[in-house]
Formats: C-alpha cells, sequence, structure tokens
C-alpha cells in the first residue's frame, strides 16, 4: 500500500471496480424493507435481491455491486451488549457486495476478488487464505472447481486453500431454497495483532484470536434445497458475495480498530472537544465514545429512513440507542444535549454517498436533541428507582437467582415499569443491571410490552378522518359540559397573559379515542379548561410546552402519595372544533389520568423569540409604507422562534438602499423604547381609525388591535375613541396600527436587533423578507463575523483590510486570466502552424481540420484567420477545441456552394453563422475524430 485511502476511497475504489466488470452500481435499499414484514430492518446485502434469487423479481441487469446499510440491533444477529464494549461490532454497519444474477460464476468472481485485494489495494499476497466447502457430512460434492480457481491465481499461495464444512462454508437462504458453497478469504494480519499470543491457543484460519480475520464472503449459489433434504441443480447459477466495509477499512488503514478507521475520526474529535479529553484519556476509557459513536452513527442513518424515536417496533430502537447513547454520554460528563454535533460529522462523513442524511439534516438534528432532553427530565428518577430494585434483590435470598448463570435476576416486568413510567429502555436497565452482577429477564419485558400495546390500543388503525374527528371532538365536549365541566364556550382561550395554567385533565385522546389512562410514549391529546397556549393564526406558530401533574390538595393525586409524577410534552397545539382546543404531545413520563390536576406551562424562552418576531414584524410592515408607498400591504407571513418571514404587495425587487433602509428604520424604532399597545375595538372604529387590516383574513365585530407608538403620544390614545375625524391625525401619531391576535413584547428595545437576512420573490407581484430578531440576530452577527475573521486571516490581513484586498486580488485574476489567454492563444498558435502541413487536398480544396485543445472561440476564429490568410482562396478550416467548434470557407469556395454552417452540421455539430464562417458546438467532442473524413468527402460531394 502506498498512500492510505480513506473510507470513502476505499469504498467507492470497491464499486468502481466492478462497474469497470460490467456491473451496475446499484444504491442501498433503505435500512426499513419494503414489503418484508418479517424483518425489523435490512440486515444485510442479500434482502434486496432476495426475490431475484428465488425467481419472483426480474432486474434489468445481470451483474451488480452496491454498499448495502445494514441495521442488527436484536435477535440471533447482535447482542447489543457487545456494541461499543469491543473494537468490531456494530448496531448500523455497510456491507459491500457484488451479485451475478444467473450471469458470471466461480472462475470471474475469484479472480476478481483477487484482483481487488491484491493488485487495487495492495494486500500482500502471501498472507491471504481462501477457505472452500468439503461436507462435513458425505453427501455435497467438494468445491473443487472454486478451490482449483484459486490455485490459478497469480501469486497465491496454493498451499493456503484451506477446506472447511457446512458451518463455515456452505450457505442457505432457509430451510428450503437456493444454497450452496461458499469461499472465503481470510488474511493473516501478523503476531502483533493476535489478542491470545501469550497463550496457548487454536491460531489460524477459523481460529480463537483475532491475527485471521475474515475478509470477504463468496457465496455460490447452484442447487435447490428441497424439504425431505435432497438437492437439485439450480438451472441458474449466482454469486453473492459480501465484505464488512468497516472491516475492510481498518485493515487497508492498518488500525486495531474499526472505530479507529477514519470513519470514526470526526465523531470522536467531536466528542473530545466535548468532554476536553486527550487522546490517551479517551482510550484509556473507550467503551463509551465508541457506544456514542456507534449509536449516532445508527441513529441518524434511522431517521434518514423515516424512522424516528417512538414507542413501538422500530420506532422504538431509535429511541432506545439514542437514549444508550445519552446514557453512555453522562458517564464522560455529557449532561447536556450533544448527539446533533456528533451526527454532523456523521452527516458530514457519509453525506456524500449517502445523500438521504444531506437530505435530512434538519429532522435528524431535531430528533436526536428532542430525545435527550425527553430523557433527561426522567433519567435521574429511573436510575434511582432500578437502584431501589437493584438494593432490594441483592438483600433476597437466593430464589432470585438464575439456574444457570447463578445472577441474580430483575423481573421483566418490573423493567417494563421503568420504561412506562421514566422512559427507561430495557438495554439501558440492563447495562446498569450486569455492571453490579444482575441480570434482567428479557422474555418477561417484551411480555409485558406486547400486553401494553395490546392494551392501549396501539395495532389498531388511527382513527383520525378530517370531519370524523370534528365530530368526535363536538361530542367530547357536548359531554363535559352536560357534566358542567366547562362553559358556553368550552374551552378558555388566553395565550396573552397566562403562560402556566393550572386545570383538571378534562379528556385524554389516545389514537382517535377517548382513554382515562395514558402512558409513557403515548402520543396523546389533552384537554384542559384553559390554556394559555397560543393556537397557529395569523402567521404566529404554535406554542410548545409540558403539562405536568400536581398533587391534589389533599395530597393524593399523581406526583402526591401512592402515584408517580407525570409529564407531557406538548408538541403542537389545535381546534378540531368549536370550542375545543387541544394540547397535542407525547407522555415523557408516568401516566396521566382523566382528573388529575395538572400545570400546563408555555415554553416561554421560545415564546418570547416568537413574540420579537412578532412585534418586529409589524414594525417591518410599518417601515417598508415609509420606504416603498402605501401599497406594500402585507400578503402572508411567518413568525417563528428563529425568524420571520413577510410577503408584501410590491412589483419589483428592492434596491440594497432600500433594504438598508428599512433595516436602519425598523432597528431605529427599536432603540426608540416604543410601547407596544393592545386593545379589544369594535371592528369598524378600528378600520376607521386607520388600523391595518389583512385581505382574506375574516374578524369578529370586537377586534384584537395591537398600536405601537413613541412613549410621549401615550396621552393622544384618550383623544382615539372620540370622533372618526381624528383617525388621520391618528395615525400619523401612531407608528404602527394593526389588527392582530398574536402575542407580542411590551416595548419594542425587548426586540433587541433585527436583521435583514434576504429579499426575494414570493409570487408574481409579490415580494418576501426573512428577518432575524433577537437571540437569532446575534447568531447571525456571530456566525458572519466569525467568517469575516477567518477570511481576514487567510487573506492575511485586517478585518477593515478584507474588501480592499479582495478587490487587489481579483484585479491580480483578471491579468492572469488575460496573460494565460494571450498564452494560449500563442500556444494554439504554434500547434496551428505546426499543422498547417496537414493541410489535405481534396480535389483543388485545401481542407483543415483540426483539434486546437483549450482555445476559446475567439482564438479558434483568430486561427481560422490566419488560415485565410494562406489560403486566400480554395480553403476550408473547421477547428474545434472541447464542444466548440468553428468553420471557415474561403469566399470562392462558397459560390461553388459550400457553406460553413453546412460543414458543422456534416461532423454531427449544431450551430450556423454567415456562409464564409459559422460557429456551433459538438454535443460530444468525439465527434472529431473522424471529422476529416467527413468533411472531406463533403467537399468532394458538392465539386462533384
Ligand atoms: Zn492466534
Ligand atoms: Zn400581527
Amino acid at each position: 500500500m502506498t498512500k492510505k485511502m480513506t473510507g470513502n476511497e476505499i469504498r467507492q475504489t470497491f464499486i468502481d471496480f466492478f462497474v469497470e466488470h460490467g456491473h451496475t452500481a446499484v444504491p442501498s435499499m433503505s435500512l426499513v424493507p419494503g414489503g418484508d414484514a418479517t424483518l425489523l430492518f435490512t440486515n444485510s446485502g442479500m434482502v434486496q435481491f432476495k426475490d431475484v434469487f428465488l425467481g419472483t423479481d426480474k432486474r434489468p441487469y445481470k451483474r451488480a455491486v452496491d454498499s448495502q446499510k445494514c441495521m442488527r440491533v436484536a435477535g440471533k444477529h447482535n447482542d447489543l451488549d457487545d456494541v461499543g464494549r469491543d473494537d468490531t461490532h456494530h448496531t448500523f454497519f455497510e456491507m459491500l457486495g457484488n451479485w451475478s444474477f444467473g450471469d458470471y460464476y466461480k472462475k470471474e468472481a475469484i479472480a476478481w476478488s483477487w484482483q481487488l485485494l491484491t493488485d487495487v489495494w495492495g494486500l500482500p499476497k502471501d498472507r491471504l487464505y481462501a477457505t472452500c466447502f468439503e461436507d462435513d457430512e458425505g453427501n455435497i460434492p467438494r468445491d473443487d472447481e472454486a478451490a482449483d480457481t484459486w490455485k490459478e491465481q497469480p501469486g497465491f499461495d496454493p498451499s493456503h486453500v484451506l477446506f472447511f464444512g457446512r458451518k463455515e462454508n456452505f450457505w442457505q437462504m432457509a430451510e428450503t431454497g437456493p444454497c450452496g458453497p461458499c469461499s472465503e478469504i481470510h488474511l493473516d494480519r501478523g503476531e502483533e495483532f493476535d489478542n491470545l499470543r501469550d497463550k496457548p491457543h487454536r491460531c489460524g484460519v477459523n481460529g480463537e484470536c483475532t491475527r485471521f480475520l475474515e475478509l470477504w464472503n463468496n457465496v455460490f449459489i447452484q442447487y435447490n434445497l428441497f424439504d425431505d433434504g435432497h438437492l437439485e441443480p439450480l438451472p441458474a447459477k449466482h454469486v453473492d458475495t459480501g465484505m464488512g466495509f468497516e472491516r475492510i477499512v481498518s485493515v487497508l488503514q492498518g488500525v486495531d480498530s474499526n472505530y479507529k478507521t477514519d470513519l470514526f475520526i470526526g465523531s470522536l474529535d467531536v466528542l473530545r472537544s466535548l468532554t476536553g479529553h486527550t487522546e490517551e484519556q479517551m482510550y484509556a476509557d473507550f467503551t463509551p465514545y465508541r457506544v456514542i459513536c456507534d449509536h449516532a452513527r445508527a441513529a441518524a442513518f434511522l431517521i434518514a429512513d423515516g424512522v424516528v424515536p417512538g414507542n413501538a417496533g422500530r420506532n422504538y430502537i431509535t429511541r432506545m440507542i439514542i437514549r444508550r447513547a445519552a446514557f453512555f454520554g453522562m458517564k464522560i460528563n455529557l449532561n447536556e444535549p450533544f448527539l446533533a454535533k456528533v451526527a454532523e460529522a456523521v452527516i458530514e462523513e457519509y453525506g456524500s454517498f449517502y445523500p438521504e442524511l444531506i437530505k435530512a439534516r434538519g429532522a435528524i438534528l431535531d430528533n436526536l436533541t428532542r430525545e435527550e432532553l425527553r430523557f433527561a427530565r426522567t433519567v435521574e428518577a429511573g436510575i434511582a428507582r432500578l437502584q431501589n430494585l437493584l438494593d432490594g434483590l441483592r438483600d433476597t435470598d437466593t430464589s432470585a437467582l438464575d439456574g444457570i448463570t447463578n445472577m441474580r435476576i430483575l423481573d421483566g416486568r418490573r423493567a417494563f415499569d421503568l420504561y412506562a413510567t421514566y422512559g427507561l429502555p430495557f438495554e439501558i436497565t440492563r447495562d446498569i443491571a450486569r455492571e453490579q452482577g444482575f441480570d434482567v429477564d428479557e422474555a418477561g419485558f417484551r411480555t409485558a410490552m406486547e400486553e401494553h400495546r395490546l392494551a392501549s390500543g396501539g395495532g389498531k388503525a388511527m382513527g383520525k378522518q378530517g370531519g370524523e374527528d370534528a365530530e368526535f371532538f363536538a361530542g367530547i365536549l357536548k359531554n363535559l359540559q352536560k357534566n358542567k365541566k366547562f362553559g358556553e364556550h368550552g374551552v378558555e382561550y388566553d395565550p396573552y397573559t397566562s403562560p402556566s395554567v393550572e386545570g383538571e385533565v378534562l379528556a385524554l385522546v389516545v389514537n382517535g379515542q377517548a382513554v382515562e389512562s395514558a402512558s409513557f410514549g403515548d402520543e396523546v391529546e389533552v384537554i384542559l379548561p384553559k390554556t394559555g397556549f397560543y393556537i397557529e393564526s395569523g402567521g404566529q406558530v404554535d406554542d410548545i410546552g409540558y403539562i405536568k401533574s400536581l398533587p391534589s390538595p389533599n395530597g393524593r393525586g399523581a406526583g402526591g402519595e401512592g402515584r408517580e409524577a407525570w409529564e407531557i410534552e406538548v408538541t403542537a397545539m389545535r381546534r378540531p372544533s368549536a370550542g375545543v382546543i387541544v394540547h397535542v404531545g407525547e407522555v415523557i413520563s408516568g401516566q396521566p389520568k382523566v382528573g388529575d390536576l395538572a400545570i400546563a406551562e408555555v415554553d416561554m424562552p421560545r415564546r418570547h423569540d416568537i413574540m420579537r418576531n412578532h412585534t418586529a414584524t409589524h414594525l417591518l410592515h410599518a417601515a417598508l409604507h415609509q420606504v416603498l408607498g402605501e401599497h406594500a400591504r402585507q400578503a402572508g407571513s411567518l413568525v417563528a422562534p428563529d425568524r420571520l418571514r413577510f410577503d408584501f404587495n410590491h412589483p419589483e425587487a428592492m434596491t440594497p438602499e432600500q433594504i438598508e433602509r428599512v433595516e436602519r428604520i425598523v432597528n431605529d424604532a427599536v432603540a426608540a423604547d416604543m410601547e407596544v399597545i393592545p386593545k379589544l375595538k369594535a371592528r369598524e372604529d378600528a378600520i376607521a381609525e386607520g388600523a391595518m387590516a389583512l385581505f382574506g383574513e375574516k374578524y369578529g365585530e370586537t377586534v384584537r388591535t395591537i398600536t405601537i407608538t413613541p412613549p410621549s403620544n401615550v396621552a393622544t390614545e384618550e383623544m382615539e375613541t372620540v370622533v372618526h375625524p381624528m383617525a388621520v391625525m391618528e395615525k400619523m401619531s401612531k407608528y404602527s396600527y394593526e389588527l392582530c391576535g398574536g402575542t407580542h413584547l411590551e416595548r419594542t428595545s425587548d426586540i433587541g436587533a433585527f436583521i435583514i437576512v434576504s429579499e426575494g420573490s414570493a409570487a408574481a407581484g409579490v415580494r418576501r423578507i426573512e428577518a432575524v430578531t433577537g437571540r437569532g440576530a446575534y447568531d447571525l452577527i456571530a456566525h458572519r463575523f466569525k467568517l469575516l475573521k477567518h477570511t481576514a486571516a487567510t487573506l492575511k490581513t485586517s478585518l477593515e483590510e478584507v474588501p480592499f484586498k479582495v478587490e487587489s486580488l481579483q484585479d491580480e485574476v483578471a491579468d492572469l486570466k488575460k496573460e494565460l489567454a494571450a498564452l494560449r492563444a500563442s500556444q494554439a498558435l504554434s500547434t496551428f502552424n505546426q499543422q498547417l502541413s496537414n493541410v489535405q487536398t481534396v480535389n483543388d480544396v485545401n481542407v483543415l481540420v483540426m483539434e486546437v485543445p483549450g482555445s476559446d472561440a475567439d482564438t479558434l476564429r483568430m486561427l481560422t484567420d490566419k488560415f485565410r490568410e494562406k489560403y486566400p482562396k480554395n480553403g476550408v478550416a473547421v477547428l474545434a477545441s472541447g464542444s466548440t467548434v468553428i468553420s471557415a470557407v474561403t469566399s470562392d469556395i462558397v459560390s461553388r456552394g459550400i457553406k460553413a454552417g453546412d460543414l458543422i452540421t456534416t461532423i454531427g455539430g449544431r450551430g450556423g453563422g454567415r456562409p464564409n464562417m459559422a460557429q456551433g458546438n459538438l454535443p460530444d467532442p468525439a465527434m472529431m475524430n473522424n471529422a476529416m473524413n467527413k468533411v472531406a468527402k463533403a467537399v468532394e460531394e458538392k465539386l462533384k
């Protein structure tokens, strides 16, 4: 090996090698296998081709090569407990494979394996071994074909062919069906990689130590296995190979752990930058690092394939591995969400080959952080409860001992309670239990989980179907009103003054059905008598937050005596029917029940960001009127925590000066510390006073108005309701006056800063501005400042000098380009002069057809002038460079019926121009290869 290849290069050389040998590069299938309900995740390269081998599916190719995303997290293929504790196990991994569907067979497959491993990747030939099949039961013929083929490979040591029996070297898809012998390639890594070198052991291929590594398995599918055990040859024979990607990368990069390959370097660097550990410290306690790297990578790929954290099936796995990674993070003092940062490194490493990661970046980062935050709220209580259980178990007599392992076993139902109440996944419970010498009853946990799933209506179709939903909720409302839980207006809505509200849980809905209680992980809809959560309207997004149990005054209820406290994370709001407001969320701990006392708290830091953006939206609207005119009316808006978006009517793009002015006016209004005054008014009055109302919005008889006004103008408020003719004056004294139901700051200075991020077209006649305020503005400024500092450092100059330095560099580049063009022209001319001797005479015409690499159209034209200087008569020239082609014909030839444009068409190009000079392009530069013949022929025919 000359230079160490990166992981990405190794994957690419594998694919390129087989593409060069006639294979079609096939993208990886999703981690969620389509159409195979028996399989939790795609777990081998075979999955996407299974039906081709069974003969029930056909592909347009007979040879394929791929790198398949695989996930092995449960069941016979993987004990998750190993992942992270050693250097080779993974939950997510990639499998490289080449495939023949009734096409090539052993000869080609073995020869190509050998070439790739030794010629392309440079592995030492004398260290490679091949295993072939010899039936230990004596029924199936020995695979001499493979063995003999191995011995023919150049440089292969014939004594390195070894025979093994059914366990190692015979493959079958299932109890019956396609099967066949396989041939594995093993590498002797040398004594230094032998973990048992100081002990007596079986050292060799398929031995006991880590010195010999299986690299690649070639499976030759040639039989069909029947019920009674007899084999019949298949009419078409197939090849199926698999090579663990992480392992081959570790071999080619010469490291003793998959986790020390460049595949994980980015992730490990991020982690070390967070923990502050040196490399030495990290390797001294490598397990948490390995677990986190593996799980973060797996979670990123799962979320990219749509498997978000949840409570059952695949979604449970995503939840579990995120929580397990977070749990191992706690062991190295990472107590704030950190997985999104690790996932960034994963996306960076894998995004070029798996673009789904880049597309799903937002979802990946968001889901990771949210799941970590949920976990953080309950993990301590959950671990404390588990510790209690384990302490209790330690003190019991030996009846809890497992007969085989002699370990005390924690009951599976108890383990499930820890999940149902604290969201502590089974796998973490087991991690903790095993560390203390206990084990956990996994079967009991699964049983309890399945029982719970059925009891809580899981598995039933979701019952939400448009209109039915509204009727369903109207029914709930009616019932509650009958029981005097509500007044006639239903849920009381006050997002303006009540960031937290106490009340009784009136209804819980899970899977479209009213339920009496819900459990951890349930997606639940909650109705309370009153709410302070804003429901999306007028462009302002929903509030999010938490609903938590409160012990009732008599000390009972959830969180009081006897019952665990519970908590629901509210992620959205909706109003399914008149009078009903629903908090949509997920139970993140405990078991909420109808009738429990609870407190609903809006996420106020986020809400505050939203209010900054909403008040700033009104200031922006007013500023646009000042700068562009009254026609610049609102045509749509979005008020989110991280940004605001404002659409308005204006026929053309704003100039940079206009944008700057608008931004300045808004910031002046911020600095002026104006008051923001909400007021309820009769609609007609408000509109007569000039409040800006939006087209297409429905307003009731009473409207809410938002006035923004300089402090000194507060006194004029008094005059407001008196007379309508004052309206014009009113409007002058108010900075901004709008009908609006949104939530606002009390003073504009609270906005902090306002920065326009972009101005562009939203639709015909509608412009769109995006802007940030407050924390978002600070982040943007900090980020841009950092970029500027970085640029200055790269340019080796001060911040102030950057623009001048860039200008002078641009001048320099322009000069160099000019110089280069001149150089190219003179080079082209000298090539051209040399080629002039190649002018062919066709009849009496001088024909020149040539390529002048690296020239532009101007140069080519200059050369045709030179040609015509030399041949003022009887001349035809076709010159090309890349896809550009120019043809010139002397005027006497034009009068003989040959036009310059026709010659371009003759050689397959497109273009046109004057009869004596034409320009065009060639769809394929290879068309110049036999252009001379074509042009000569055309000239001959025309002059006949
Ligand atoms: Zn050994
Ligand atoms: Zn508004």
